[in-house]
Parts: C-alpha cells; structure tokens; sequence
C-alpha cells in the first residue's frame, strides 16, 4: 500500500507572493496598536485617532488604491489580507473596512482626477478617515426610499436629513452621503461626498449602545441645511446614486465574509487550545466525544468556508465576482461565523460568557454580520432573482 500523506496545511492561493508580506505587516500592526489596547477601545467606544495615523504609516490604509493616489497599488487581495489579519487579532474596533474597502474605492470608481488627488491621498495617511451614511432612521434594506435630501442652490447642495447606525462617525472626516437630488424611487438617488469637520449644520449623534463592537464609533449624524460645494457630488450628473452603490455593494459584502472566515478559524484556534488545558473529572475536556466531535465539526466548517471565500477572492480579484455569488458568500459565510462562534464559546464554559475571555467579545460582536452591509434575507432576495 502506498504511504498516504497527510496534507500540507491549507494557504488561501491569493495570500501568495507580496500578500504574504501584507499578512505579516498587518499581523504586526494589530499585535501593537490593538490588541494592548482593545478594553480600552471599548471602554472609550472608539479607537484613538493615533491608531488611523499608524495604520497610515505601516502602508495599510487604502492598499489596493493606485499609487498615484497614495496608496499601496495592489489588489483586493492585499486588502483581504489585511481584514483576515483583523478577524484573527479578534478585532472589532478599528473600521478599516468601510474606510479602505468601501469609501476609497467610491472616491476612486466615481471620483474626478482632481476628487481623487483631494482625498484619497489624505486617506492613505489616514489624516482624513471615510464613513458611508446609506441608512436612516425609517429605511435600512429599502435604500431607494432615502428621504435625506441634497437641494441644489447656486454652486451648493443644501443636504437635510438624518442618518443612523453609522460606521466610523466618531473620526469620519470625510462622509459619503446617500441623498435625494431628485424625485422619488432609485433615479432620484445621489452620492455626495463631506468633508465634515467644522462644517457647518452637520452633528454627530449620541454613540449607539450596541450588543457588541463596543470599540467601534457607531452614531447618528444629522445634516441640517448642510452646504456642501456642488463639485463634491460623485459622477458627472446627479441620480446615479443607486447604479454606483449596486455596483460596490459586492466588494463590501466580500470583505464581510473575509472577516466572517477569519473570526470563525480563530474561533476554533481558541477553543482547540482550551479544550487541552482544561480539566474535568479528571481528564482534559478535550478528551470527552462530545466536544472532540464539536472541534471536528466546526474545524471542518471553516475549512469548507475558507475554500469558498477563496474561490470568490479569486474571481473578484480577476473582475469577475457577480453580485448573486458575493451575496452567496455575505450571507453563508457568515451564518458559519455565528454558529461555528457560538458552538466554540460553548467549549469554554462559564468563561465562555465572560467578556474578559475574547470568544464571548468575538460572539458579540459577530451577531450583526448577518445584518449589515444588506441583512441576509435580502442576499438570498437577490441570489433568488438570479435562479
Ligand atoms: C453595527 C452596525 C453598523 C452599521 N454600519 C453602517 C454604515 O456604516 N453605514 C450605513 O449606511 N449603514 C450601516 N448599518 C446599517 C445596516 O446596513 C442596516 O441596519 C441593514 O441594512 C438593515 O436595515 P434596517 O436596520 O433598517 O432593517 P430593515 O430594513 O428594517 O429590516 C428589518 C428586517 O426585515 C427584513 N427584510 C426587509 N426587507 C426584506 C425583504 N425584501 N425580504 C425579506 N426580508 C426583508 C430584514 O432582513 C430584517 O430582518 C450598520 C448597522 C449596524 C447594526
């Protein structure tokens, strides 16, 4: 019989080449500036402008921007790199996503030449940090019923409206508004871009009390008869709002189930260890069937998602991830997150459910993937329309 190797341990085929020192650098960066630090991110709901300063400098901000632009020239792959890194540090904190994967990448689609030397550069540094204010109050899922609206009067908008559940509004220095320039339903939809500091009827609501993430600055913002320069508006004309979101939507979802797999493989990484070193009658829990079976299961539910979130980092890095198999990815990527968590945080007991114990933050803080960036009922809504 011929001797069966076991196989190698698995590499995700775009950490390849320069990703793999991306990993590395990225690994550092949370090691350092998050993790001493992540109670006291919680604590103060938000990270220190220093740790967007350092992001900056360590060349991690807007990555698979253009070097012209400031940023590091290279792929979605570099910027998965980074988000895997932050889903294995058990970070929640730092909005890296929404400010490099997701605004950076409107400024750079859909930005003019000079929209893009105004901000991006700023980014790269991490001087100026982006948000995205798409939901309000009365609508979440349905975003072609916005009510904020952008008036124009002579060179400006007058934008009125109020924005909630908002990423990064603590620093945002820059916020990419979803807002009425037209009549209703998705052609009256645009997206403009403010530099908010200081500016004048913009307000940042109170820090929303959050099951979890309790390091991430999630507010309200209201606008109220905000002046914003009409050349601020992304695209050359107004109602192309709802087509651009359309189009990023995907990456943003991607990046989700990037953080989602992660999360989930340091999940099982933490209960695997604990199941060792702790003993019950006598003997290391490991040893008892049932939770050996639990580690079997889960390790091999995280395999299965990792093999399928790199098959959907591939085909987006080649152009070529749809909407329906980002939504795929979004929704089933983190379902495992939550229950392969959940399963894990069981392993550990009572400590389990102690927030000093980074398995009862990761279940927290895991609980609204499967509701932001589109809940997952409206990923199966629109994988559905594609059958
Ligand atoms: C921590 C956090 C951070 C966030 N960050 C941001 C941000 O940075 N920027 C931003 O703009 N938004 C952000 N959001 C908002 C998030 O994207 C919305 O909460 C989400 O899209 C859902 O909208 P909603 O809360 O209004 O729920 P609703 O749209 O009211 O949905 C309620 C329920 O109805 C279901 N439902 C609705 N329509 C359908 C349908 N057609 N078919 C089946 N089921 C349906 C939903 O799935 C859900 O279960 C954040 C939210 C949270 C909690």
């Amino acid at each position: 019989m011929p001797e069966i190797l076991p196989p190698p341990t698995y590499v995700s085929p775009w950490m390849a080449d320069e990703v793999a020192d991306v990993v590395t650098l990225a690994r550092t960066f949370f090691e350092r500036e998050v993790t001493p630090n992540v109670e006291r991110f919680a604590g103060q709901h938000q990270v220190d402008k220093e740790t967007w300063l350092a992001a900056g400098a360590a060349g991690l901000l807007c990555i698979s921007i253009p070097e012209e632009y400031g940023g590091g020239g290279g792929t979605f792959a570099h910027e998965a790199a980074v988000m895997w890194e932050q889903g294995r540090a058990a970070d929640d904190a730092f909005g890296y996503s929404v400010h490099s994967s997701i605004v950076a990448h409107y400024l750079l689609n859909y930005g003019s030449e000079e929209q893009k030397q105004r901000w991006l550069p700023r980014m790269a540094t991490g001087e100026l940090v982006g948000a995205i204010a798409m939901t309000e109050p009365s609508t979440g899922s349905d975003l072609q019923r916005i009510r904020t609206t952008a008036k124009r009067d002579g060179d400006h908008y007058v934008i009125n409206g109020s924005k909630t559940f908002i990423t990064n509004s603590s620093h945002a220095g820059l916020v990419v508004i979803v807002a009425r320039t037209g009549g209703e339903g998705a052609q009256g939809v645009s997206l403009i871009v403010a530099e908010v500091d200081g500016l004048e009827g913009f307000e940042r609501g109170r820090v929303l009390q959050k099951i979890g993430q309790h390091g991430q600055d999630t507010r309200e913002l209201s606008f109220t008869d905000m002046l914003v320069p009409v050349g601020n508006l992304l695209g050359d004309s107004e109602g192309q709002g709802f087509y651009q979101l359309m189009l990023q939507l995907p990456q943003e979802r991607l990046a989700i189930a990037v953080g989602a797999v992660a999360s989930a493989e340091k999940a099982v990484e933490l209960a695997i260890a604990y199941s060792k070193e702790r003993e019950a009658f006598g003997k290391p829990i490991g040893s008892f069937q049932t939770l050996r079976f639990t580690l079997a299961e889960v390790s091999t539910d995280v395999l299965a998602a990792r093999t399928f979130l790199d098959y959907c980092i591939g085909l987006h890095v080649e152009g070529r991830l749809d909407a329906a198999t980002a939504s795929r990815a979004k929704y089933w990527t983190t379902d495992v997150q939550c229950d392969v968590i959940d399963r894990c945080l069981q392993v550990f007991g009572g400590y389990g459910y102690m927030l000093e114990y980074p398995i009862a933050r990761m279940y927290a803080g895991a609980r609204v993937q499967k509701i932001y960036g589109g809940t997952n009922e409206i990923m199966k809504e629109l994988i559905s329309r594609t059958l």
